[in-house]
């Protein structure tokens, strides 16, 4: 599970004393206030979850009151890549001498934790790889050991941080590795960590994940999430599909997670781009059906829809009738194509083609291609 920026660096403040935590808020008037009482200049922040918020317009500066009006009015309601923002951070502005990055997160290649910092933050983490990889500090953790503070110290030296900064960045890796072990995090990114004018150590921003495996042992993190019932990953995970949004407009649903792969590459060799992931898993009720529907339709972005089901277990004619039962029932947005194939397919195929008038194939890439002309067409 992901963490907005203000729900982890909430989680930070547990043990960071310099954490930018500000005020989050839905309401305009409410962040003025909170903005005239800390002073000007603050930042507004969108707080959605996907990065590069500052190149997208997500992230300003507020030197009034006029200003602090205008662009939390604009941030808030915008779309960042597909992402509606429905909160803002606002927070006391900090005076920036240096950006550096850090962030832990999972090597699988190395099969461990890796540690990543940089003097070169605030910026893309992988460009910086690429132009100056020397000023890339990159590190694994050994599991069974403490991290060795020496090694860190020469490393962060060779990276290009100053002397004296060395010490107090090694006292965070160091707690932010205790954290990362026992909160099960998969990520903790602080880019920037910010070097102030008055030469303090903050952290500005923050991207955190937890293992989806930990519930059991992590509640109180899981719990952080549980009011914001509306995001569809959210409401997908209670009907027991497995949904990741994406960036495209033809939506896509199918029963097990390697077809629903193949057919995003479909769509994307029929020229489209898929708008997410939906596995809908085995057995396709027509209850099944309709709220897989309900829930792709729902993303506004959607143009066509493309629904592929292969008849295993899940039989192909009880699928058409779940269907035929939703279409028939209320009319969908958008055009819906079906390829259905294996067990009881032609039955299924026959239902469709009778009590319906949605397109059907039994052919993957005719039905990827169809989907795409329909999105154009809509
Ligand atoms: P991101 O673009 O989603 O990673 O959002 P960040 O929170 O990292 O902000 C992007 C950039 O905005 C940072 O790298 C800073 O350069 C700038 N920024 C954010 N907060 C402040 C602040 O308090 N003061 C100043 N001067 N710049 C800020
Ligand atoms: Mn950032």
């Amino acid at each position: 599970m992901d963490f907005k920026e203000y729900q982890g660096k909430k989680v930070l403040s547990e043990r960071f004393e310099n954490v930018a935590l500000g005020l989050v808020t839905s309401n305009v008037h409410d962040a003025i206030s909170y903005a005239s009482e800390v002073g000007f200049p603050v930042v507004i922040k969108a707080q959605v979850l996907i990065g590069g918020r500052g190149k997208a317009g997500g992230v300003k500066l507020a030197f009034n009151k006029e200003e602090a009006e205008s662009i939390s009015s604009a941030i808030l309601g915008m779309d960042i890549k597909g992402h509606k923002v429905e909160e803002i951070l606002v927070a006391k502005a900090v005076d920036i001498k240096e950006e550096w990055y850090m962030s832990i997160t999972f090597d699988r290649a190395n099969r461990s934790m890796t540690l990543i910092f940089s003097v070169e933050g605030g910026v893309d983490i992988e460009q910086v790889a690429h132009d100056s990889p020397e000023k890339v500090l990159k590190m694994p953790i050994n599991p069974l050991k403490a991290l060795e503070i020496s090694e860190l110290e020469k490393k962060l030296l060779e990276s290009g941080l100053n002397k004296s900064y060395v010490d107090e960045v090694v006292k965070i890796i160091i707690s932010s590795y205790g954290m990362v072990v026992d909160k099960d995090l998969t990520l903790l990114e602080v880019n920037p960590l910010v070097l102030t004018e008055d030469e303090e150590v903050v952290i500005l921003d923050c991207k955190m994940s937890v293992d989806d495996t930990a519930e059991f042992r992590q509640s109180s993190l899981f719990e952080m999430n549980s009011g914001d019932d509306s995001s569809r990953e959210k409401i997908a995970k209670k009907q027991g599909f497995s949904y990741v949004h994406l960036e495209g407009d033809v939506g896509i649903i199918g029963n097990g997670a390697g077809l629903v792969m193949a057919t995003m590459d479909a769509v994307k060799n029929a020229g489209g781009e898929p708008a997410n992931f939906l596995d809908i898993g085995g057995g396709a009720k027509a209850e099944v059906v309709n709220n897989a529907l309900k829930l792709v339709e729902g993303n506004p972005k959607v143009k066509s829809i493309f629904i592929n089901v292969f008849g295993g277990i899940t039989r192909g004619d009880e699928v058409a009738r779940g269907i035929a039962d939703v279409v028939n029932e209320s009319s969908p947005r958008v055009p819906i194509v079906i390829r259905l194939t294996g067990t009881r397919a032609e039955e299924g195929l026959e239902i469709l083609k009778n009590e319906t008038d949605l397109s059907v194939t039994d052919v993957m890439d005719e039905a990827a291609e169809l989907a795409v002309r329909l999105r154009d067409e809509s």
